[in-house]
C-alpha cells in the first residue's frame, strides 16, 4: 500500500494524476488530513463515494501508532510511538513562551555513536520515511490539544533521535511537506535541522530548504571531540566550521552551535575563548547546554557557578551565548535522554538524541 504523507504535496499531485485522479484532489485530501486531522477516507465528505473507496483501498494515510505519552512536570511531554514494522521511536513537544515545538527524530536509533548520547548505546535500525517523520508533528499536534495546551506546533527541531543529514532526502521530502500551505504552513525559518557534524551534507540542506541549522559542536579540540563525536574524524573541527561558514543563513540570522557542558570535558576557560573563536569563524550563535545526566552514562554536569562563568567568557568574546536549561528531563525527555525509558515498563525503546 502505497503511504500518502511520503509524498509532498507536488508529488502526490502527480501521483494522483498517473491514477486519472484530478490533480486538486491531492490537496482536498491532505488538507483532510494535515489541516483537519482527519485520517478516514470515509470521512472526506467532499471525495466522491467511488474516489473515496479507491483511496481506501490503495492508500495508507498514517503510518505510526500512539504508544504512549509521558508527561513532565515542565509541561514537556513525551510521545513514544510505533512504526508499521515495530520500531518505537520518540517525538517531544516542549512548551515555551510564545512557542510549542515538537522535536522530532529522522531514523530509528543512530549510527553516530557519540559517548555521551543515550542514543549512541543502542545502535542504527533504519531511516525513517518523510510520512513517519510529519505524522510525528500530527501526533504532536493532537497529544497537545487533547492536553489544552496550545493546540498547533509553531517550531520544529529535528533534534530527536537519529542523524537528519543521513536521512537527508527523507528530511527535505518531510520539511517540504511541513512548510507547504497545503500542509502545516510552518515556516522554514522555524524549522532547525541539528547536525553531529556531517559537513558534506551541509551545503545540500541548505540549497534544498531555507531552515535554520544548528551543529552539535561539544568539543573546541579535536582530541576531545574525537572521544565525543565520533564523526569528527571523519569531519574534523576545521573541516566543520569551514562548511558551516558557507551554509545560507538569511541576513541578521546566525547557525547555532550547540555545546553540552561536562564537568572537567569541555568546560574550562580555554574552551570558552577557543569556542568562542570558531564561533566567530562560524558566525554562529552559542547555545550552552548543561548536561542532562541520564543512567549509564560516566559524565557529570558542571556546577551552577562554572556553567556562568563560562557563559560570561564567551559572551565576553563578543559571542551571542545562551544557556539552555534541560526541559522533560523527569521524563528522559530531555536532550541526550530519549529513548533511555521510551514506553515505561518496556526498558529501552529507541535509541534517542544526544542533542
Ligand atoms: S548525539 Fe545525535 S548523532 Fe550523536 S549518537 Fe546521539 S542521536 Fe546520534
Amino acid at each position: 500500500m502505497n503511504s500518502l504523507l511520503d509524498h509532498t504535496p507536488e508529488e502526490l499531485r502527480a501521483r494522483f494524476a498517473d491514477r486519472g485522479i484530478e490533480r486538486f484532489r491531492a490537496d482536498q485530501v491532505l488538507h483532510w488530513v494535515l489541516v483537519r486531522g482527519v485520517d478516514d477516507f470515509g470521512a472526506m465528505t467532499n471525495l466522491s463515494g467511488d474516489l473515496r473507496s479507491a483511496l481506501a483501498d490503495d492508500w495508507q494515510v498514517r503510518p505510526l501508532e500512539r504508544v504512549a505519552v509521558h508527561a513532565a512536570g515542565d509541561g514537556t511531554r513525551k510521545l513514544v510511538l510505533r512504526t508499521a514494522d515495530g520500531a518505537l521511536i520518540e517525538a517531544v513537544t516542549i512548551p515555551e513562551e510564545r512557542r510549542q515545538t515538537v522535536c522530532v527524530s529522522a531514523q530509528v536509533g543512530c549510527s553516530l555513536d557519540c559517548s555521551f548520547c543515550a542514543t549512541g548505546r543502542l545502535g542504527f535500525g533504519r531511516n525513517l520515511e518523510p510520512g513517519e517523520i510529519v505524522d510525528q508533528l500530527l501526533h504532536a499536534r493532537e497529544v497537545l490539544a487533547e492536553s489544552g495546551l496550545a493546540p498547533a506546533p509553531t517550531n520544529v527541531v529535528f533534534m530527536g533521535m537519529g542523524e537528519p543529514l543521513l536521512n537527508l532526502k527523507n528530511v527535505i521530502g518531510a520539511i517540504r511537506t511541513l512548510t507547504h500551505p497545503s500542509g502545516f504552513g510552518i515556516s522554514p525559518r522555524r524549522i532547525t535541522v541539528s547536525t553531529a557534524g556531517v559537513a558534506s551534507r551541509m551545503a545540500e540542506l541548505g540549497a534544498a530548504v531555507p531552515v535554520r541549522l544548528a551543529v552539535s559542536l561539544h568539543a573546541t579540540t579535536d582530541a576531545v571531540r574525537d572521544q565525543l563525536v565520533p564523526l569528527n574524524k571523519r569531519f574534523p573541527i576545521a573541516a566543520l566550521v569551514e562548511a558551516c561558514a558557507r551554509y545560507p543563513v538569511a541576513r541578521r540570522d546566525r547557525i547555532s552551535f550547540e555545546y553540552t557542558l561536562m564537568r572537567d570535558v569541555n568546560d574550562s576557560p580555554e574552551d570558552a575563548r577557543r569556542l568562542a573563536q570558531l564561533a566567530r569563524k562560524a558566525r554562529a550563535k552559542v547555545n550552552l547546554i548543561p548536561l542532562n545526566e541520564h543512567p549509564g552514562t560516566p559524565f557529570r554536569c558542571p556546577e551552577d557557578a562554572r556553567v556562568e562563568a563560562f557563559t560570561e567568557a564567551v559572551a565576553a568574546c563578543g559571542v551571542t551565548a545562551t544557556v539552555r536549561r534541560p526541559r522533560g528531563s523527569d521524563i528522559y525527555a530531555a536532550c541526550g535522554q530519549l529513548g533511555t525509558l521510551g514506553d515505561r515498563g518496556r526498558g529501552p525503546s529507541s535509541p534517542g538524541s544526544g542533542r
